[in-house]
């Protein structure tokens, strides 16, 4: 199955990615966590791409899909993929389909502003391996510190709030229309995204016909 997940930043979608991709054994591809990668190792992209981050913009449509279409000819896509925070625009959309490449499922998580907020502002992430948590919905076992590298976990840099509010203009301008373009596909289908995890998580392995 090849899977995208549509939804503001906050939404939940990396941690359903993240779910599914278990629950299915196929890969899931995270733009994001790709960019942050390139800002760790601090590549000329990661340089860039961090300016704009942190401004809450998106990256150039052109570096993206060049990234994500590299990605997809790799040996573990070919029996299907979870895409988290790609397609952003709908020049993103296009140029998967100008691919060939078929969406099966557009899965959205929709949840008003306010909640979106809240959860944006209890993300942790792991500056040395990247890992995500949430200090309410996804604790690390390891207090403050990562359960997997032992390292301090940090706020995103766009997490903080000047930066949330921008890339909620950014989502509504540039992102939310692809609910349209899928919903033409007739491959769209919505979760509510303000309920518990379980509850998220059981409608979406529902959708997919995993539960
Ligand atoms: P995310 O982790 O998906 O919230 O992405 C973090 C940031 O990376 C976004 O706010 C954008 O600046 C950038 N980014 C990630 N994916 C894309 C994309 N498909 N197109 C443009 N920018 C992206």
């Amino acid at each position: 199955m090849n899977m995208i997940l549509l939804g503001a930043p906050g939404a939940g979608k990396g941690t359903q990615a993240e779910l599914l991709a278990e629950k299915l054994s196929i890969p899931t591809i995270s733009t994001g966590a790709m960019l942050r990668a390139a800002i760790r190792k601090g590549t000329e992209l990661g340089k860039k791409a961090k300016e704009l981050i942190d401004r809450g913009q998106l990256v150039s449509d052109d570096v993206m899909i060049g990234m994500i279409s590299e990605r997809l000819k790799e040996e573990d896509c070919q029996n299907g993929f979870i895409l988290d925070g790609f397609p952003r625009t709908i020049a993103q959309a296009e140029a998967l389909d100008g691919l060939g490449i078929k969406i099966d499922l557009a899965l959205s998580f929709d949840a008003p502003d306010e909640v979106i907020i809240k959860r944006l502002g209890g993300r942790r992430e792991c500056p040395k391996c990247g890992a995500t948590f949430h200090v309410d919905n996804k604790p690390s076992a390891n207090g403050d510190f990562c359960d997997k590298c032992n390292a301090e976990l940090k706020t995103r840099d766009d997490d903080k709030e000047e930066t949330i509010k921008k890339r909620l203009q950014v989502y509504y301008a540039q992102s939310a229309p692809l609910k349209e373009y899928y919903g033409e596909k007739g491959v769209l289908k919505e979760i509510s995204a303000d309920q518990p995890l379980d509850v998220i998580t059981a409608q979406a392995f529902a959708v997919v016909g995993a539960n």
